[in-house]
């Protein structure tokens, strides 16, 4: 099989989405993580896949422990975008969410989640870009009950894209030159955008009024310094919808 075919298997591993989070002394940090598994019942182990460039693979490694939150199905793409395309070395993540402290002292992300956990690390494996941490859950609390996120759901009806230091991320192919240039607009029609980061879609008939751009607005007559409200990218960093 080539690399193309086993990619595509690959594809059908299904995943959910979760807040992982460590601190460090009285630093804290969490980030979103699709590869949160149950390893063992008795006891209960879990198992999760950090990058290594994450601020919270730092953390873990170096406090022992880390909390999971299960992520509901209705959680909003900015909430995905402040925990999954941000790094908590530019942003306080936790500031801007409610959190409750587990037993180990971790953050447990309490909005949008349907139950949490933490762990006390027992085990680690070095996989090359990441680390696969192993941690004997110490104490869980479900919150409500629900839905829980899949990552098919994100994908498939959220329109969420995956990122960069997510193990499941793919390089994209080379767009063409024909692909890349603005489509042919029809009069009195407005082309919606969408961020390559992160898939959040500009509609410019709603515009963003919570940054200030009216609805109506064109994307190309939005200001320069206009970034993405769920990833924080940069206007160029948007393509046209076909
Ligand atoms: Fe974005």
């Amino acid at each position: 099989m080539n690399d193309e075919g086993i990619i595509e298997c690959l594809c059908d591993l299904s995943y959910g989405l979760y807040v992982v989070t460590s601190r460090l002394d009285d630093k804290l940090n969490g980030q979103i993580a699709n590869t949160v598994i149950q390893v063992t019942a008795e006891p209960p182990r879990i198992a999760v896949s950090i990058s290594k460039d994450n601020l919270t693979h730092e953390y873990i490694s170096r406090s022992g422990v880390f909390g999971v939150s299960i992520l509901e199905e209705s959680t909003p793409m900015k909430f995905v975008g402040l925990f999954g395309f941000k790094s908590g070395r530019d942003v306080d993540k936790l500031s801007q969410t409610v959190y409750q402290t587990g037993e180990t002292g971790c953050p447990l992300v309490t909005e949008n989640v349907l139950s949490v956990m933490d762990a006390r690390v027992i085990d680690q494996t070095d996989v090359g870009t990441h680390t696969i941490f192993v941690g004997e859950v110490v104490s869980g609390e479900i919150l409500k009950k629900g839905r829980p996120l899949t990552y098919a759901y994100y994908h498939e009806t959220k329109k969420g894209k995956t990122a960069k230091n997510a193990p499941t991320y793919r390089t994209p192919a080379p767009t063409s030159a024909v692909q890349t240039s603005a489509p042919e607009r029809r009069p009195g029609t407005m082309v919606k955008y969408e961020c390559d980061v992160c898939g959040y879609v500009y509609d410019p008939g709603e515009g963003d009024p919570e940054n200030g751009v009216s609805p109506g607005t064109p994307f190309e007559e939005v200001p320069d310094d206009w970034v993405c409200p769920v990833c924080g990218a940069s206007k160029d960093q948007f393509s046209p919808q076909s």
